[in-house]
């Protein structure tokens, strides 16, 4: 609760990725979008002063253009003047120099003007130009006061005119001469340009010199001048009086020409001092110097101001440049922060989750899971942490169901073998003992079918309760199977394990109450003990399996697993079968062994002992055979074999006047718990007309140790019949006294290992003796088996054991051969005491 609290108060305070992503890209829009429109702004600033600029660059380009035409209209109109002085000229350049002051005007209110800071050189321009027309009025008057020279001119003109007039008309009147008329056009042209050329150097300074335009022309005078006269003397011209009439005009033309020319060149000789072509020159012609080079001062202004507008323009651009490389910068600024607030706070919590599922995957150690900067990567690890969670408590539950019974909710039998498997590892290096019980309940098949299957259940249940509740907690139970359950008993020894079978059974014996039914139900135990019975899981499993059939098997409750119980070998099943034929075809026979009274010194009696010859095996143990038949359930009908045939021997050698004495027949403890054994032997002692208290019924220690309350009461029962009883193989089965005590039995026979060692091993001679006298006290008879040696048989004497048998005494035979030893019925015809007699 107080971690989901402070998670909820650490997810609180912190911001979602989503929210930081709008944030920031907002601020980055924003920022963008000022500097795109800063960018947008400057460059329509920029190209809309270009424009103006441009379009104020051509109207200013106009005015001056205007202005220069006009100029050059003045110059123009000076220039004409200057050659035919006349008021029209003069008008033309007042017009001009009007037409200048007013494109000059225009441009000075210009807003090119006021912005190209021309203001004092246009104002300059202006005074140049007031200037110009105070000369040029000056110049033109002088000019005018050269009237006469007006004149020649204007007269050397008129005869130019006629002179060419002339010859175009001799050019179309006499077509016969047409190279000649082409040669003197020729000529004429050459001397009119010529006469420019003299005009010009005569205009740029009076000289005494001829000039070279003068000499030429007279020189081209004179070529001309001959080839009229060649011409005018031709046949043809002559030969018709009209054409001779307009070549002598020609020549009177060519002669005026040369007169006017004369005069010219004279009045231009005379004038040496030409005040107004000096005064044009020094005076008037600055002033046109000035105004031009204002004129170009101003068109380097537009070039200027126009180169302005290009720097102004790569300036926007470069300014652009610089905002996308801001940007740029910026973008990546943007980027690279971004990545590593990322890689921070994302990818590496991320990474780090991922790794800690595949290690959570492959079981191993979590990794601490990292901090988290953020929502998104907050709710990744609550979610990685809570499915953790998840997977853990469902794994837990999985396995516990795994290992649970769902309806005991015991330890299954996979949870049983996997303590047992740690058990027997731990008692090994610890050198501990403990056993393994096996617990089946009794006729539960019959309970699920007659009383329901809930029923059943309710029993299981209930079963499973109260053995873990007889139990110390740290003693293991498991249900193993459907109506099985296991004991683990923790440190433990064969009598211990008996002894809590007993309180088991003893506690299930009290009624179960199901449903308002009170129900009894009796288990089956089978014990076996590590390491006497395995070392390992399955085979303490297996013989605790084996120990609790047969227990089941022979009704005997406990069975504590015995060597020969084991017919898992092939050898042993085999046996099995063998020993069910021998016992349908009395392949068997019987053994006789003496048993000698150390009293009289006489034959007390006989032990029968069962042989089985096979064809294939030869002779057969009883130490083999007897636990197969016990096992398979064939014990009942070879001790009812064993019984019949050696009562029927008794009676042939009664009837043959013998005294066999006692006759000690072994019994299986199974036999015991068949039900209808006292009924068989009842009919058997009446069928052979056996003397009920010359029969002896052996029973071994271990099997009667294995359920001691029901030996005691059966053994009652038998013994209330007036046979006898022994414990056979006494000191095997480590037998309690207190049990010894309570069974109702006549004698004890010491087991012949201990009997065969008594004069070697000093432990065993205390054994036999401390026997020997417990016996006595407890009012039994003693019978010591084994007895092979003179020397034992001394001994035992010594001890005052009652009976012997052994080899010594005599080996075990053959009906025909123990015949002969035999002694003669003392009391011939004396009352045999029949069982019924003897009740
Ligand atoms: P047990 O009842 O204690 O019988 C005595 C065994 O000791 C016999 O072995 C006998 O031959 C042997 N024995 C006697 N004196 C000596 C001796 O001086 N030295 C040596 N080494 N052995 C001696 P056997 O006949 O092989 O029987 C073995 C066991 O088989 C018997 O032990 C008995 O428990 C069982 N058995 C034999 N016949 C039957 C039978 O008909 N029914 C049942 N239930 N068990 C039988
Ligand atoms: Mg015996
Ligand atoms: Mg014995």
């Amino acid at each position: 609760m107080n971690d989901k609290t402070h998670k909820n108060q650490s997810t609180s305070s912190l911001y979602s990725l989503r929210q930081r992503y709008l944030f920031v890209s907002s601020f980055i829009v924003i920022l963008i979008f000022a500097f795109a429109w800063l960018a947008e702004s400057h460059v329509s600033q920029s190209s809309q002063q270009h424009r103006q600029n441009i379009e104020l660059r051509q109207q200013a380009g106009q005015h001056i253009r205007l202005l220069r035409n006009e100029v050059l209209y003045i110059e123009k109109g000076l220039e004409a003047f200057m050659w035919g002085p006349s008021a029209a000229h003069r008008e033309d350049v007042h017009h001009s120099i009007d037409s200048s002051l007013h494109y000059f005007e225009q441009l000075r209110q210009h807003a090119w003007f006021s912005r190209s800071h021309m203001n004092g050189e246009l104002g300059d321009f202006a005074l140049d130009l007031n200037a110009l027309h105070t000369t040029l009025n000056r110049v033109m008057n002088m000019r005018l006061k050269k009237g006469s020279e007006v004149q020649d001119i204007k007269e050397f003109k008129l005869t130019t005119q006629h002179f060419t007039a002339t010859i175009e008309e001799l050019r179309h009147t006499i077509p016969n001469l047409t190279s000649q008329f082409n040669t003197i056009t020729e000529l004429w042209q050459q001397l009119q340009q010529l006469y420019k050329l003299f005009d010009k150097e005569v205009s740029n300074g009076p000289g005494n010199e001829k000039t070279q335009a003068q000499q030429q022309i007279e020189a081209v005078y004179t070529q001309l001048d001959k080839v009229v006269g060649a011409t005018a003397a031709h046949p043809q011209i002559t030969a018709n009086p009209a054409h001779h009439q307009l070549l002598r005009e020609l020549q009177e033309t060519l002669g005026l020409w040369l007169l006017s020319y004369a005069d010219i060149t004279q009045q231009n000789d005379a004038d040496h001092q030409n005040h107004d072509i000096n005064y044009l020159k020094h005076t008037v012609e600055p002033h046109f110097e000035h105004l031009w080079d204002y004129i170009k001062v101003l068109e380097n202004h537009i070039d200027d101001f126009s180169k302005d507008d290009t720097i102004a323009l790569s300036q926007v651009a470069n300014t652009i440049a610089k905002i996308v490389w801001l940007l740029s910068f910026f973008g990546l600024a943007v980027i690279s922060v971004a990545y590593l607030y990322f890689q921070g706070t994302v990818l590496k919590p991320i990474a780090t989750v991922a790794a800690a599922l595949k290690r959570d995957a492959d079981g191993e150690q979590v990794v601490a899971l990292p901090q988290a900067h953020n929502l998104e990567t907050r709710h990744l690890i609550d979610a990685y942490d809570e499915m953790r969670q998840q997977v853990q408590d469902r794994q837990q539950a999985l396995e516990h169901i795994a290992m649970h019974d769902s309806l005991t909710a015991l330890p299954n039998r996979y949870h049983l073998m996997g303590t047992l498997q740690a058990l027997c590892e731990t008692s090994q290096q610890e050198g501990a003992t403990f056993a393994v019980m096996m617990l089946g309940l009794d006729r539960f098949k019959e309970i699920n079918d007659t009383l329901g299957q809930q029923t059943g259940d309710d029993i299981l249940k209930k079963f499973g309760q109260r053995l873990r509740i007889l139990l110390r907690d740290h003693d293991n139970v498991a249900r193993f199977a459907s109506d099985e359950f296991a004991v683990l008993l923790h440190n433990t020894n064969n009598e211990e394990a008996l002894y809590v079978a007993r309180k088991i059974r003893n506690d299930m014996e009290q009624p179960f109450d199901v449903d308002g039914i009170s129900l009894s139900i009796s288990c089956s135990i089978g014990i076996a003990l590590f390491p006497e019975h395995g070392q390992d899981k399955d085979e303490l499993t297996r013989r605790a399996n084996i120990a609790m059939a047969i227990a089941k098997q022979h009704k005997t409750g406990i069975s504590c697993y015995e060597e020969r119980y084991d017919t898992s070998s092939v050898e042993r099943i085999s046996l099995a079968g063998k020993l069910r034929q021998a016992i349908q075809s009395d392949a068997l026979h019987l053994c006789y062994q003496p048993q000698l009274a150390v009293y009289s010194n006489k034959l007390s009696g006989l032990e029968v002992l069962c042989r089985w010859e096979d064809a294939e095996r030869g002779s057969i143990s009883p130490n083999e055979f007897i636990p197969v038949a016990e096992q398979t359930g064939q014990i009942h009908a070879l001790t009812e074999w064993v019984i019949d045939t050696a009562l029927q021997q008794a009676q042939q050698w009664r009837n043959n006047g013998l005294d066999c004495g006692i006759l000690s027949v072994n019994i299986s403890a199974f036999n015991l718990h068949a039900p209808n054994f006292i009924t068989m032997l009842e009919k058997q002692l009446q069928k052979w007309e056996f003397p009920v208290e010359k029969l002896m019924l052996e029973v071994t220690e271990t099997a009667m140790m294995a359920d001691p309350e029901h030996a005691i009461k059966t053994l009652g029962e038998l013994s209330q019949l007036g046979l006898k009883l022994s414990i056979d193989d006494y000191g095997t089965g480590f037998s309690s006294l207190a049990y010894v005590k309570q069974l109702p039995v006549h004698e004890l026979k010491i087991d012949k290992s201990f009997v065969m060692d008594m004069t070697t091993d000093e432990n065993d001679a205390v054994i036999v003796r401390s026997t020997i006298d417990l016996a006595h006290n407890l009012g039994l008879k003693v019978v010591a088996e084994g007895v092979d040696s003179q020397e034992k048989q001394e001994l035992l004497e010594i001890l005052d054991c009652d009976y012997l048998q052994g080899y010594h005494i005599g080996k075990p035979m053959l009906a025909a051969q123990i015949e002969e030893q035999l002694p003669p019925r003392k009391e011939k015809g004396s009352k045999v005491h029949h069982l019924r007699d003897f009740r």
